[in-house]
């Protein structure tokens, strides 16, 4: 119908610069072309990733930008072509597209696609342009999702429909925190039963390698922060142990190698610190143990590493979403949320309205969430 091909106005949340905070703006949002949808953003979580983003971490982003990647929202109207989903789907916008056409999508070991941001820049659509106007300018998009926003729109194949009966406002998280955290623990690293595994860094990501690890039989599941204030919620969640690297004056690998006896089956690197890379790496054992890059350093960071620590056996790899397929596997994510099969609320600390934006980066940066 005509009313569902009109520019909308709305408020987003616009970064017009690195290192600005957020700004709320009235933003024009021009309706879906081809196989594009544009999405009602219902709820949108903050991932350290934004921040990052805020800070000019990632070069090839171009402002100004509406962030956001973690979203939940109700499918608006669709352009020409759209077959995967029609208007009052309710969708996840995945950070990591799932084309279903490209040689990684068509590989069922994979789940990279070439529509992902590390092939093509997702600052404009597919087309390159923006769906985006505010104050005469062209607001460019992040990842293809600016979830800090009202509406936004996307690629067909960037979204997942899910149960219509999806709380929206917790299902959020499963655009990245819950799936990163939870498959790298058991797609990426498949953890063993009975095994032992470390965790680096306890924010969303983190907390929810923490529940991955507990769901594959993790016997023992050490939870490492430099910030006390996270290990309530990680013991809660399965943490068996938990260790501040500021109590100590030896190096982090060697507390956790003498409480393990040879290091640890399975380590997870969620911060994207330089030297807790290695950390991660030198804590797991040195023949079976596998070391799982999740955290993003920033961009240009180049690690020094001995090579003697991969020479006798470790596996050091990294995922991207947790090894999720994402179109496929998002929807049974949020239906074995609804069966009760994990707990995705303790993940949500804090709710807030779209005008409170930065107050949430505040928390964020004060270790409150
Ligand atoms: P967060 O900031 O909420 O959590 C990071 C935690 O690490 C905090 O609790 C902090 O206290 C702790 N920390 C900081 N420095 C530390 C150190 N030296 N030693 C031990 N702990 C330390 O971040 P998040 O939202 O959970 O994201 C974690 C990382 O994962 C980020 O780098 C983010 O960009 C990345 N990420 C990766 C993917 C992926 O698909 N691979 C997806 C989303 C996010
Ligand atoms: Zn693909």
């Amino acid at each position: 119908t005509l009313c569902c091909l009109q520019v909308i106005k709305y408020r987003a949340a616009v970064a017009w610069a690195v290192g600005k905070p957020l700004s709320i703006e009235e933003v024009e949002v021009a309706p879906p072309k081809a196989r594009e949808v544009r999405v009602k953003i219902v709820a949108t979580g903050i991932c350290r990733t934004d921040d990052h983003l805020l800070g000019g971490l990632f070069p090839y982003v171009e402002y100004p930008i509406i962030p956001g990647h973690e979203g939940a929202g109700i499918v608006e109207s669709i352009g020409e072509g759209v077959t995967l989903v029609k208007p009052g789907d309710k969708v996840i916008p995945l950070c990591h597209p799932q084309c279903g056409e490209c040689n990684f999508c068509l590989n069922p070991n994979s789940n990279y696609c070439i529509k992902t941001h590390f092939h093509e820049p997702q600052n404009t659509m597919p087309d390159k342009t923006t769906r985006f106007t505010c104050k005469g300018k062209q607001i460019h998009h992040f990842m293809w999702c600016s979830t800090f926003a009202e509406y936004t729109v996307m690629p067909e194949y960037a979204v997942a429909r899910i149960d219509a009966t999806a709380p929206l406002n917790k299902v959020c998280v499963l655009g990245c925190a819950f799936p990163t955290g939870y498959g790298a623990a058991i797609n990426t690293a498949k953890v063993k039963p009975g095994s032992t595994c470390a965790v680096f860094g306890l924010g969303g990501i983190g907390l929810s390698v923490v529940m991955g690890c507990k769901a594959s039989g993790a016997s023992r599941i050490i939870a490492v922060d430099i910030n006390k204030d996270k290990f309530a919620k990680a013991k809660e969640l399965g943490a068996t142990d938990c260790v501040n690297p500021k109590d100590y004056t030896k190096p982090i690998q060697d507390v956790l190698t003498e409480m393990t006896g040879y290091g640890v089956d399975y380590s997870f690197e969620a911060i994207g610190n330089k030297d807790a890379l290695i950390a991660a790496l030198a804590s797991c054992n040195m023949s079976t143990g596998v070391c799982v890059i999740i955290g993003e350093a920033p961009a240009g960071t180049l690690l020094s590493v001995d090579p003697t620590l991969l020479l006798t056996g470790r596996t050091w790899t990294g995922t991207m979403l947790g090894g999720w397929k994402a179109r496929d596997s998002i929807p049974k994510l949020a239906a074995s949320y609804l069966e009760k099969k994990f707990n995705l609320d303790v993940l949500i600390t804090h709710t807030l309205p779209i005008a409170e934006v930065n107050k949430g980066f505040e928390l964020l940066r004060g270790g409150k969430r």
